[in-house]
């Protein structure tokens, strides 16, 4: 008896002091697709980054994450003379991996060039190896006969881009080919306003992706509630093939920070299926509203042109995330009204550069 108390307080603490946990990332299903918390942009000590491929599968599994590329360069490789291999190995390491934890790991490649064209990712490759041409163009046509998905890498990088974001004529090129499907509108810390105006308006796929050269917490204070950019899928199902026909169909939303860049009818719908009017009370002229959101993401709403001037609410509203908030609408003159439209701006659901989604909250009074 004894001796099982002692072994049953042992496997306890060791069962503390060697939990793994997951963070669940938590939003709702759009238009029937599952959403997936993706990472197209990843590197290991097989380029230039400082990380095993296995471990950033762990990584990837305690960030809530459903799926990662990894993106070793094949034209950068600094470490070549301690890490010997194919530009295979990293996806092949990182596979098994993948499959003990139900993290989905995409076999891509950085083509890395020069502007232009500058970086791009090519993803679903079956030989890396091929990629590896003198001139550019050859290893985006070695990628697209592998019927990759190919996007543009950080067309904002200061390092290629020195002044102003710039799309060269090489860029229409590779479009015109089908050699460019996708952009990244968020890369690493920055997002790309100019990026964010190409995709709408040439109907690229919306990236946001880490470019993840560290350990992560190296570069993201988790205790701070920071999380690395991430793309989310609108996939029909979690496969390596759910993905792929969501990215050529151009089912994204960019996750950065506490932004969710996409479609106006993506947001819209992820953010009325977050967000439930909980109650609605009415004192003489005050009518008192809570809102519960069950997403891990807070809006911030804003009051704009329109509204009922008899109506006075807040300016700006945070709506926390996977919590409760409550606020007040007054009435200058009271009336018996039993419902209400508040018309808003959701701030950080950005539907074009520097606009939020437009929403008109409707209230009843029960
Ligand atoms: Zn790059
Ligand atoms: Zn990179």
């Amino acid at each position: 008896m004894k001796r099982s108390l002692i072994l049953f307080a042992f496997l306890f603490l060791s069962g503390i002091i060697f939990a793994q946990k997951r963070k669940e990332i938590i939003f709702p299903d759009i238009q029937g697709y599952k959403i997936l918390k993706c990472d197209f942009h990843i590197h290991t000590v097989f380029s230039d980054g400082n990380v095993w491929p296995t471990i950033r599968v762990e990584e990837a599994w305690r960030e809530g994450l459903d799926a990662i590329a990894i993106t070793d360069h094949i034209e950068y490789l600094p470490h070549k003379k301690d890490i010997i291999a194919d530009h295979n190995r990293s996806f092949e390491i990182a596979l098994p991996a993948g499959e003990n934890r139900d993290i989905l790991v995409i076999h891509g490649s950085e083509i890395t060039r020069s502007m232009p064209p500058g970086h791009s990712n090519a993803l679903f490759l079956k030989n890396s190896n091929l990629l590896d041409t003198a001139k550019y163009i050859d290893a985006f046509k070695a990628a697209k006969a592998q019927n990759a998905f190919i996007f543009w890498n950080h067309p904002a990088w200061s390092r290629q881009q020195p002044d102003t974001t710039l799309w060269w004529k090489e860029h229409t090129e590779l479009y015109e080919a089908g050699l460019m499907q996708g952009i990244e509108v968020v890369n690493e810390h920055e997002y790309s306003p100019e990026a964010h105006k190409w995709a709408i308006e040439k109907k690229l796929t919306m990236l946001g992706n880490s470019d993840i050269h560290n350990p992560i917490q190296m570069d993201y204070d988790f205790s701070m509630g920071e999380h690395r950019p991430m793309t989310l899928v609108l996939a029909k199902e979690k496969t390596i093939e759910g993905i792929r026909e969501a990215l050529l169909n151009r089912r994204t939303i960019v996750y950065h920070n506490h932004l969710l860049i996409g479609d106006n009818a993506y947001l819209k719908e992820l953010f009325e299926k977050s967000v439930k009017i909980e109650k609605v009370s009415r004192n003489n002229k005050s009518i008192r509203v809570t809102i519960y959101n069950s997403s891990s993401v807070p809006f911030e709403i804003r009051k704009v042109k329109g509204n009922d001037p008899n109506l006075e609410f807040f300016r700006e509203l945070k709506i926390e995330a996977g919590g409760y908030t409550s606020f007040t609408v007054y009435e200058k003159e009271p009336t018996k009204n039993t419902s209400f439209n508040l018309q808003l701006e959701v701030q950080n659901l950005l539907v074009a550069p520097g606009k939020g989604m437009p929403y008109k909250l409707a209230i009843q009074v029960k």
